[in-house]
């Protein structure tokens, strides 16, 4: 995967993305990243590349020749039109399956705006995506375009070690990730549920299931509806949340 990101910022980029399981990744040529200094494509005396709306308003817009002329560079580079993702608060909320999609793409282009953002003109003729990372406002791309690759990364091959995979993580089947625990046995009075010390492989496999159950229905019951459930682990969503209310009037 050759990730490509055209920014105003790339010591951002570049800094963010060197370290950790990323950082390894680059470095063992399971990926390749690139950051392309926009301004190194806006050919005026003071390498200027933003400007005033047309009709008012308040403040700056990246222009759209320098933002073309990188990505241009970069197209021309790889030899086709590539995927191109603006990071923009108003494209469709990423999600993981978003980034296990993505993660089979050769090359992926990451547009980061700044200031107001970008011409419209420019963003119709090169972007095929429009990704939002949630519904906020950042002063810029990179965050977003960090948080994306990261997120893609791992789910391309060789990124992650064999003890760091990701099939089991939060989401994999619309589903949370189960309580974890690790040495030592027992931590402020607390003590790691009995189950996982039994050795008993399938009976710790049973507690995990109804554990990402439990705390998807606690803490996301809006992915419950797309994950695939049983009768049995239905019912038992229902008593649960009876118990639930029933605690609720007690109180
Ligand atoms: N005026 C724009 C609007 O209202 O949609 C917001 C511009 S924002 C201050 C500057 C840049 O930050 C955007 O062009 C975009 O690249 C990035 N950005 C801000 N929030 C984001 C978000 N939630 N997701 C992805 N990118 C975001």
């Amino acid at each position: 995967m050759n990730f490509h990101v055209l920014t105003l910022f790339p010591e951002m980029i570049l800094q963010g993305m060197n370290t950790s399981i990323i950082g390894r990744a680059i470095a063992n040529g399971y990926l390749s990243l690139e950051a392309v200094n926009i301004r190194d494509y806006a050919f005026n005396k003071h390498q200027k590349v933003d400007d005033y709306p047309y009709g008012g308003g308040a403040g700056m817009l990246m222009q759209a020749e320098p933002v073309y002329l990188a990505w241009e560079a970069v197209a021309r580079r790889i030899g086709r039109r590539p995927r191109v993702v603006y990071l923009t608060p108003q494209g469709s909320v990423f999600n993981q399956s978003m980034a296990r999609e993505m993660a089979k793409e050769e090359d992926l282009v990451f547009l980061c705006g700044h200031y107001e953002g970008i011409d419209e003109r420019v963003l119709e003729e090169i972007v095929t995506d429009y990704v939002s990372i949630g519904d906020y406002v950042l002063t810029g791309g990179e965050l977003p375009a960090m948080v994306m690759m990261d997120s893609v990364a791992r789910m391309v091959p060789g990124v992650l070690s064999n003890h760091e995979s990701g099939e089991t993580e939060s989401f994999a089947g619309n589903l949370l990730e189960y309580p974890q625990y690790s040495r030592p046995e027992e931590w402020h009075g607390k003590k790691v549920p009995e189950v996982l010390l039994s050795g008993h492989h399938a009976n710790i496999e049973k507690w995990r299931r109804e554990q990402s159950i439990l705390r998807t229905a606690k803490r996301r019951p809006d992915l419950l509806k797309k994950a695939e459930l049983t009768n049995k682990e239905w019912n038992e969503i229902r008593q649960w949340k009876k118990q639930q209310k029933t605690d609720a009037d007690q109180e």
